[in-house]
């Protein structure tokens, strides 16, 4: 497989090109070289979104059965390049390799052929009597769209709009972060071997200001995008100014409400990944959490022996839990929050720093703070890394209000051993996706957030609508027929 040899390339218009301004990706546990990634001219973006102008009408008048299965024949190319492409992913980030496998490895092609399965029988015309006649209800593929994602989860971020933009028959410019230009190449690699037509897929990886020209692009019609809050306020305003649909998946503060009869061991055991997973980079990632007064002691004695047990160490090791952070930066933004939430007055409970056996690589430590008030900055902000908030409560109903105190809500989850009761108080949560004693978004049922955590769902059918637009065709009762 060829991912290495693409370096430095961008892709559009179905050929792989030398990029003429390239950034070197940086290995997040060695901080060296990792391979050196392209960063799209304006000029690049001009020509990707004008292939994928040119590419829209033949594809969106595919029969949806052919785009299918060129979809399921892409989700095998990316299936053949899945250990590959995670290692990278890995190397490039620090996702633990045994996390990155599956998210960045194997989850994008199911995401593909779920997306393939549900074209290919999917009605795009309804038909709607009514008092006056009927209407056909038709939906058609909005057009370009323009797709940014962030570093974390880079493979099935992209993979969660790529494959229901193509499923609905848009064409798509994808626009993969600076510190994931390599992984992101072997998408276009499937793409290619799936035999796309030319312009169906470009793939131009950049920074701030790529992404910025590719959203105010006049030939773009959507732009879908997953990041920070900040910078979904600022897509958020050009697009508004173009009145430019669009999808904004941002950050999350998300509550993990452990109940008073919780189950101990399960709950911790729950938690590892629900608030430590991807190394505490996930938007949905549970790092407040709200445990009963009643037993608060026990919790947080159990989670400060979780975060203790958790292995922290090279990435690429099938026994590590907790790889290094993605950055320098992104180690000092989290080392900021750690020393916030001392200065608050939070109780460190374990870590608390960069763990002393780590000189190399952006590590920091499983970190717990307890007595932690949800006014804290620590219970506020988005820290995106391995660092946790642990905050008592008195009754469901403080649990609750707390948990909606945010100015996130992106996801959640319920802690019980009487589901009724954990489900009944996740109606009261405010957020867009919660989970009863366990959390993952799942593929089949709509993804997103509100408030802060923006809006527009991914996954499920109502991910595919966010790539089509609604046309309706009257029909008054009893009119003649057009001669
Ligand atoms: P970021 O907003 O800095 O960058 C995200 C992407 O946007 C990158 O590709 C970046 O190059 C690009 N970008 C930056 N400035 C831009 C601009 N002005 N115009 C257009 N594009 C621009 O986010 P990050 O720090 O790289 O990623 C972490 C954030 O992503 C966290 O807040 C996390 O919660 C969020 N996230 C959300 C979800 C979700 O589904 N809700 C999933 C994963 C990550």
């Amino acid at each position: 497989m060829a991912v290495d040899l693409v370096e430095g390339k961008l892709f559009a218009d179905g050929k792989f090109r030398d990029a003429d301004n390239v950034e070197p990706v940086i290995e997040a546990a060695t901080e060296k070289v990792l391979g050196l990634g392209a960063s799209a001219t304006r000029a690049d973006i001009d020509d990707a979104v004008a292939a994928a102008r040119r590419a829209l009408p033949d594809w969106r008048s595919t029969p949806a059965a052919d785009r299918a299965k060129a979809l399921f024949t892409l989700a095998d190319a990316l299936e053949a390049l899945a250990l590959h492409t995670s290692e990278l992913c890995s190397r490039e980030t620090g996702a633990p390799i045994t996390y990155s496998r599956q998210a960045n490895g194997f989850l994008p092609a199911v995401i593909f052929r779920y997306y393939a399965g549900l074209i290919d029988t999917f009605d795009i015309e309804e038909f709607r009597p009514s008092l006056v006649g009927h209407t056909l209800v038709r939906r058609e593929p909005i057009g370009v769209v323009g797709a940014i994602v962030p570093w974390n989860v880079p493979q099935l971020l992209a993979a969660m709009k790529l494959a229901p933009a193509l499923a609905a028959g848009c064409t798509v410019v994808l626009k993969p972060a600076p510190e994931t230009a390599l992984d992101a190449l072997a998408i276009a690699e499937a793409a290619e071997e799936a035999g796309l037509p030319p312009g169906v897929l470009n793939v131009i990886p950049g920074g701030r200001e790529t992404g910025a020209y590719l959203v105010g692009h006049r030939d773009i019609d959507k732009v879908a995008f997953t990041g920070s809050t900040d910078t979904g306020r600022l897509i958020g305003q050009t697009c508004g100014q173009l009145v430019r649909p669009i999808t904004l998946e941002l950050g999350g503060k998300s509550a993990a409400i452990i109940l008073d009869d919780a189950q101990l061991g399960p709950t911790i055991q729950g938690l590892r990944s629900v608030s430590f997973g991807n190394n505490g980079q996930l938007c949905y990632a549970g790092t407040r959490i709200l445990a009963p007064r009643s037993r608060y002691g026990e919790f947080v004695d159990a989670l400060t022996e979780m975060a203790d047990d958790l292995v922290v160490g090279n990435p690429l090791d099938e026994n590590v839990d907790i790889g290094p952070l993605v950055s320098s930066r992104q180690r000092e933004r989290v080392l900021n929050y750690i020393e916030i939430g001392k200065a608050e007055g939070a109780r460190i409970v374990t870590g608390g720093g960069v763990p002393a056996d780590c000189r190399r690589g952006w590590y920091v430590a499983p970190t717990v703070f307890a007595d932690v008030p949800n006014s804290a900055r620590i219970a506020r902000d988005e820290i995106f890394g391995p660092v946790l908030t642990v905050i008592p409560y008195e009754s469901d109903r403080e649990a609750i209000d707390i948990a909606n105190d945010s100015e996130f809500g992106l996801a959640g989850s319920v802690w019980s051993s009487d589901e009724a009761r954990a489900t009944q108080l996740a109606r009261a949560v405010h957020t867009g996706t919660i989970g009863i004693n366990m959390y993952q978004p799942d593929l089949g049922a709509p993804f997103g957030g509100i408030k802060a955590s923006g809006f527009g769902r991914e996954l499920g059918p109502e991910g595919l609508a966010a790539y089509q637009t609604t046309k309706s065709i009257f029909h008054a009762a009893g009119a003649a027929a057009a001669r």
